[in-house]
């Protein structure tokens, strides 16, 4: 999911509305905005679909006045897929006896089955399927009067990963989980506003000026103008989402000082050094493998080439929610460029094998249009592991990389060679000139390690073996 909020300045939906589209690649099944104003009050609008399809609207956005504004995009992770309905659409507004909050989740709560049970128990109502709920019903239990002491007693409750915006009447709040699995930035906006952001591309559409990161463990409260720090967790060692690197991100933001673009360049000179190749042509699979693919040209020497073409109107194809559109998806978005294909040996740089279904759809694609041979070279190891804090990955069985070797996979997908970048090629490629500190690893990297920083207490308690 993305996140958004913007406090200090007239009408704020309208910059949160740019940012959540700025950050839709994060979410694309729904959107919502809440904000405030001293006559109005809160207001909220949760839409399906796109911001731009819901949030550009004039008659929309007069119902949402105010200088306070926070905003969310929603990708589902937890309950079925592809049956968000509206409820489950985030920012979640709840009123308490010291005034109303809102607040916009990105990550996963890993105890939330237990927290549910436990809060449904003791007399909450949950009005949505989604994990984040249960924030606000430990807030509205909490008995500490102020709603970001509320806050912080909830988060000390939560297990998993939260990167969070949220908002009082008057106070623009943003919160990391204490490993800082996901990202979470602060803007300046014209010297009065603020801006707290998943990621910077979302600073830069609204022309606010990169403040700095939120810290892993950090909770930030901005009310007139100022920005407070607090520390509400025990300090842990950060173990940010290596994935975000790799694909999640969008290449123009930074995350953790260092360009996502430049990151991924990196994994393809490292990839080009790790498994080398005789070919033509190196073509990425667009868009998420092109950073890669212009590293490996550039380190191998072979020609880069738009041999995949991308249909720019389509969505991220494994966001769409079941394993039928899924399949359907990748010939409706990419499409082999042929002239330039045939009789060539061609080398595909994509970031990740997941259930190998895309890569299978455009091997037969690709061999179809004439290439004398298909090397799959992956930006990333491979993916053995499922997360659990918001990335949406199949279960263990679903993995293509849970139960088969590399040649295996190759084997079954068909191809004449096939390589991922090693754990450490990884590591090296995000800036860790030594690699991965296995004592200490400076990433969480769980779906491709199964070293889990966070224990999966529901899945646990449901089977899941680590
Ligand atoms: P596959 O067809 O192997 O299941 O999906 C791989 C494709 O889905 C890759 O091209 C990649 O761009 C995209 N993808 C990236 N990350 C994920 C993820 O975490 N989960 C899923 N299901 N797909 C992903
Ligand atoms: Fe990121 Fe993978 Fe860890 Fe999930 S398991 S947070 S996708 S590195
Ligand atoms: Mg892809």
């Amino acid at each position: 999911c993305g996140v958004f909020g913007v406090s200090g300045v007239a009408d704020a939906a309208n910059f949160v509305a740019l940012g959540l589209h700025a950050l839709q690649h994060r979410g694309q099944e729904a959107g919502g905005i809440v904000s405030h104003d001293a006559t109005a009050g809160f207001n909220s609008a949760r839409r399906m679909g796109y911001v731009r399809d819901n949030f550009t609207k004039a008659s929309l956005m007069e119902t949402l006045p105010g200088p306070l504004a926070i905003g969310h995009v929603r990708y589902s992770t937890t309950g079925a897929k592809g049956t968000t309905q509206l409820r489950d659409v985030q920012p979640f507004f709840g009123e308490f006896s010291m005034g109303g909050a809102a607040i916009a989740h990105n990550g996963n709560i890993t105890n939330a089955d237990a927290l549910r049970r436990e809060l449904i128990g003791a007399g909450s109502i949950f009005q949505s399927a989604s994990d984040s709920e249960c924030i606000i019903h430990l807030m509205a239990r909490s008995l500490q009067r102020k709603v970001p002491d509320r806050m912080q007693d909830a988060l000390r409750r939560v297990e998993g990963a939260f990167s969070i915006v949220a908002m009082t009447r008057t106070k623009l709040i943003g919160v990391r989980d204490p490993l800082g699995v996901r990202p979470l930035v602060l803007g300046r906006l014209d010297g009065c506003g603020w801006v707290l952001s998943s990621e910077t591309c979302a600073l830069d559409i609204i022309g606010a000026a990169f403040v700095r990161e939120i810290e892993p463990g950090e909770m930030v409260v901005i009310e007139n103008g100022e920005v407070a720090s607090h520390r509400p967790f025990a300090p842990q060692k950060p173990r940010f989402c290596i994935f975000e690197h790799v694909y999640f991100s969008r290449p123009d933001s930074i995350l953790g000082g260092r360009s996502v673009y430049e990151t991924r360049r990196a994994i393809g000179v490292e990839l080009a050094r790790e498994a080398p190749v005789e070919a033509d042509l190196v073509c990425p699979v667009p868009d998420s493998g092109t950073p890669a693919a212009i590293g490996y040209s550039q380190e191998s020497g072979i020609p880069y080439a738009m041999g995949i073409i991308r249909n720019q109107y389509m969505g991220r194809t494994f966001i769409e929610p079941t394993e039928q559109i899924r399949n359907m998806g990748v010939r409706l978005k990419l499409n082999v460029n042929r002239a330039l294909i045939r009789g060539k040996r061609v080398v595909l740089v994509d970031d990740s094998v997941v259930r190998g279904t895309t890569s299978i759809k455009i091997r037969e694609m690709v061999l179809d249009a004439g290439a004398a041979e298909v090397h799959f070279r992956i930006a990333s190891p491979p993916t053995a592991w499922p997360c659990f804090y918001g990335v949406d990955t199949p279960d263990r069985d679903k993995l293509l990389a849970s139960s088969m070797s590399e040649e295996e996979m190759c084997a079954h997908l068909g191809v004449d060679s096939l390589r991922f970048i090693s754990l450490n090629g990884l590591y090296r490629a995000t800036g860790e000139a030594q690699g991965r500190n296995n004592a200490s690893p400076q990433h969480c990297d769980a779906c491709f390690s199964g070293d889990y920083p966070v224990i999966p207490s529901d899945r646990v308690a449901q089977g899941f073996c680590l």
